[in-house]
């Protein structure tokens, strides 16, 4: 039955009966558990911001002939990818944290293109698998969640070279109906969240990895699998009954670890087997999407901003013009990453399958940004806010009955604001720049879809030296064959000069 509303996805969790680990424990029903509520909330978010904006969130599929919920759509052109950015912001603001969704949308529009280039080369029957695939998720309206990350044990060692083989996840028997998987997937966001999982190699491989070059899509309540929940900074704050000291307590991310111990993946659902070749393009075409996705944080960005603009209002320093100027640099680091992720979507190419993939370039300096500059922009945020956001007493000191009044006459800030208010923004901003969604606004700005290291090198790679000394040995009168060699910059000029065409399929 098609999900709707956010409710609804709620009600579709329930009753799965998972392997959830959490604090040493089975959780006996995950959408009953008070820390594991609020991720879950996230997620209901898009399907409830599907209805209320339904030019932002959703899209008319040729895939499945519906208006499907935007995370789950290919792109069909340009605007799609920049909606997704526009829907990804939007989802940050009302959030305030990691909504889990783009990992699965990502991983779904690199598969569309890859699938077809294998199917190409090997007369594989992967592309219409996946269109079947994404025909039932459509159809049933379900979440997806993006497997790349292995544990990687050495990492300078390749998924074969390991001493234990488990370190990657991997084929260990290929049947009739399908093949075996062993192995675990690290940091796994909104897995327990998620309808389906889809696991996919996350390092390049060589001829002895071939049992490595696995992807597929596994039902997150298959047998033999568990999940380990990843602990948050001041995650129990939301199991202490209060709604001030959580920070934001209706919403957070979630991540864990997912062990397969020989789960079966029917053939119907595996997307590609052995063309261990192809590993490196998925996951080219995989993170140029998800570092674009990125864009995300400046959603979070925005409530950060919000939270330090109110702080400085409720203390009085609305006006003070460093206040002002800090807040001018928040936002000029916000649009900034923002600018490199929209511009990467714009910039957009239509594939040999039909799904449009956004600029590579932009894409690594939308992530790179955002490796770096939410740290820049929760150090003005902690400025901003004074020394109270790590110094405040709890929820409880507030409400008992002897000191809550003497804390009420000393936190006070400027005449005419509630003291609660005051505390409550300081926990937001504790919240998102040290606590639960710093998580989502900080670790995974660093990590999430590869640390920072990886975009340097894709940046190293898409450079174009030779062609910049070029430029400059010409203008600098320095004796060269100044003919500037067109054919080996051809993608590079197509990518800076020509107009994108944008059109629809
Ligand atoms: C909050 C969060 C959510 C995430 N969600 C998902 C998800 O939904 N799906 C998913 O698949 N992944 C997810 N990730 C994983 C993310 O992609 C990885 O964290 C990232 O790729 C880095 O891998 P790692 O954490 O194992 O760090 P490491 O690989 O251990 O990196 C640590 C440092 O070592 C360096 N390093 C690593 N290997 C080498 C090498 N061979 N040579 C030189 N330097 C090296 C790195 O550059 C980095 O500086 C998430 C991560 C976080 C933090």
């Amino acid at each position: 039955m098609e999900i709707k509303t956010g409710q609804d996805y709620i009600n579709s969790l329930k009753g799965r009966n998972l392997k959830v680990y959490l604090f040493g424990e089975l959780v006996e029903e995950p959408t009953e558990n008070p820390i594991i509520k609020p991720s879950i909330n996230a997620v209901a978010e898009t399907y409830d911001l599907a209805i209320r904006e339904e030019e932002l969130a959703t899209a008319q599929s040729s895939i499945s002939g519906k208006n499907v919920n935007r995370f789950l759509h290919i792109a069909e052109s340009a605007d799609d990818l920049v909606l997704q950015n526009k829907m990804q912001r939007k989802m940050g603001q009302n959030t305030g944290t990691c909504f889990q969704r783009c990992v699965g949308m990502d991983a779904l529009n690199a598969l569309h293109s890859v699938t077809m280039e294998i199917d190409q080369k090997y007369a594989t029957n992967y592309h219409n698998r996946l269109l079947n695939f994404i025909k039932m998720i459509q159809t049933e309206n379900l979440v997806i969640g993006g497997a790349m990350t292995d544990p990687k044990g050495d990492r300078s060692k390749t998924p074969s070279e390991q001493e234990d083989p488990d370190l990657f996840v991997h084929v260990t028997e290929k049947r009739e109906d399908g093949v075996i998987i062993t192995g675990s997937k690290a940091h796994q966001t909104g897995c327990i969240n998620s309808h389906w999982i889809i696991v996919m190699p996350t390092v390049r491989l060589t001829n002895n990895d071939k049992d490595y070059a696995i992807v597929g899509a596994i039902p997150v309540d298959a047998s033999g699998i568990t999940y380990i929940y990843g602990r948050q900074s001041c995650d129990t704050r939301s199991a202490e009954g209060g709604d001030i000291d959580p920070g934001n307590t209706k919403f957070a991310g979630q991540e864990a670890i997912i062990v397969f111990d020989n789960v079966f993946i029917p053939w119907d659902k595996i997307f590609m087997y052995g063309e261990y070749e192809f590993a490196s393009m998925l996951i080219e075409r995989f993170t140029c999407y998800h570092r674009r996705s990125y864009v995300c944080k400046t959603g979070l960005g925005d409530v950060l901003i919000g939270a330090s603009a109110a702080v400085a209002d409720y203390n009085g320093l609305s006006k003070t013009s460093h206040i002002k100027d800090k807040l001018v640099e928040m936002t000029h680091l916000n649009e900034s990453i923002y600018a490199a992720g929209i511009a990467s979507s714009y910039q957009a190419q239509k594939m040999k399958s039909g799904v449009w993939l956004n600029d590579d370039m932009l894409a690594q300096v939308c992530k790179h940004n955002v490796t770096r500059f939410p740290y820049e922009i929760s150090r003005l945020a902690q400025d901003i806010a004074g020394g109270l956001v790590v110094t405040m007493p709890s929820e409880k000191d507030f409400k008992n009955h002897e000191i809550g009044p003497i804390l009420k006459k000393y936190l006070v800030g400027r005449k005419g604001i509630n003291v609660e208010d005051r505390m409550r923004v300081l926990r937001l901003i504790e919240n998102m720049t040290l606590g639960r969604n710093a998580v989502g606004y900080l670790t995974e700005s660093m990590h999430g879809a590869g640390s920072p290291q990886a975009q340097r090198i894709q940046i190293a790679r898409q450079m174009q030296l030779g062609y910049k000394k070029k430029l400059a040995k010409i203008l600098a009168g320095i004796e060269i064959n100044d003919k500037i060699d067109e054919d080996k910059y051809s993608d590079y000029f197509k990518r800076v000069f020509k107009v994108p065409t944008n059109k629809k399929l």
